[in-house]
C-alpha cells in the first residue's frame, strides 16, 4: 500500500513521496488487502526499505489515521502490511477519543489531507476490561481514562458484557471522535473523509469491520457502500 514509488527502484530511491488522494474507500480497500495478506502469510512488508526512508525524509503523505489500542498485541504496520510513511496512528489505552487524540486527528485530516479515519479496538482489551469489571486501585489519569470507556459503553448498554464491550468501544470511540470535532464533522458531510470503526479479534488474528459513521455519530455498515468488497 502506499506510494506508487517503487523504494526498490534506484531511480525512484530519493524521489520524495507524492500525496495520492484517492477516494477514503480505496484506502479502506486497500487496509483490507493488505490485512487478507497477512492472514494468509503471503504479507509483501511494502515500504519498510532504507529507500523509503529517505523518500520521505522531505514529508510525509499517509492516505490513512488509526486510532488504536496500545496493546502490544496490535501491531498495525503488521496486520495492515503497511510500511513508513502508510499509516498516521494515533494509540493509547482503550483506543479512547480524548482531546489529545481528537486534536492529533484533526492535524491528520487538515494538515496532512487524510481521508479515511480507522478507530479499531481489540478482543481482550485490558481498559476495556477495567472499565466493565473494575477492580483494584487505578492511579487517578488511568482512572479518568477507564471512566471515558465506561460512559461511552453507559450509552449504549454494553458494559455489562465483556464480548459485547470490546465492539461497541471502537464504535463509541468513533462516535465522541465526530461529536468532538466540528472540523471530522464538516469534513464527512462534504464527502471528504469516511471513518470507519474496527475490532481485532485476537485468537483468529482477523479484523471485523464495524461500520462507518456520519456526522451526526450514527453507524452505518460498511459492506453496503463498499458492494461487498469487505470481508
Ligand atoms: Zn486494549
Amino acid at each position: 500500500m502506499g506510494s506508487s514509488n517503487d523504494p526498490c527502484n534506484p531511480e525512484t530511491a530519493s524521489t520524495p513521496v507524492e500525496p495520492q488522494a484517492m477516494p477514503a474507500f480505496a484506502y479502506l480497500e486497500q487496509l483490507n488487502a493488505g490485512h487478507e495478506r497477512f492472514l494468509r502469510g503471503h504479507s509483501r512488508h511494502p515500504h519498510s526499505s532504507a529507500q523509503r526512508l529517505q523518500q520521505l525524509v522531505k514529508g510525509q503523505h499517509p492516505g490513512v489515521a488509526i486510532l488504536s489500542c496500545s496493546d502490544s498485541r496490535v501491531p498495525l504496520e503488521l496486520l495492515f502490511d503497511a510500511g513508513f510513511g502508510d499509516l498516521f496512528v494515533v494509540r493509547n489505552a482503550g483506543n479512547t477519543s480524548t482531546s489529545a487524540t481528537i486534536a492529533s486527528l484533526e492535524y491528520g485530516v487538515q494538515a496532512l489531507g487524510i481521508s479515511l479515519l480507522l478507530v479499531m479496538g481489540h478482543e481482550g482489551c485490558g481498559a476495556v476490561t477495567a472499565a466493565c469489571q473494575p477492580h483494584g486501585t487505578l492511579t487517578p489519569k488511568l482512572a479518568e481514562l477507564v471512566l471515558t470507556i465506561r460512559g461511552g459503553l453507559d450509552e449504549v448498554d454494553a458494559s455489562g458484557d465483556l464480548a459485547s464491550a470490546f465492539r461497541h468501544n471502537p464504535i463509541q470511540a468513533a462516535r465522541h471522535l465526530v461529536l468532538g470535532s466540528e472540523l471530522l464533522r464538516n469534513r464527512i458531510d462534504q464527502g471528504e473523509l469516511l471513518i470507519e470503526s474496527a475490532c481485532y479479534t485476537l485468537a483468529r488474528g482477523e479484523i471485523e469491520w464495524l461500520g462507518c459513521l456520519d456526522s451526526a455519530g450514527g453507524l452505518h455498515p460498511t459492506h453496503a457502500r463498499l458492494g461487498g468488497g469487505l470481508r
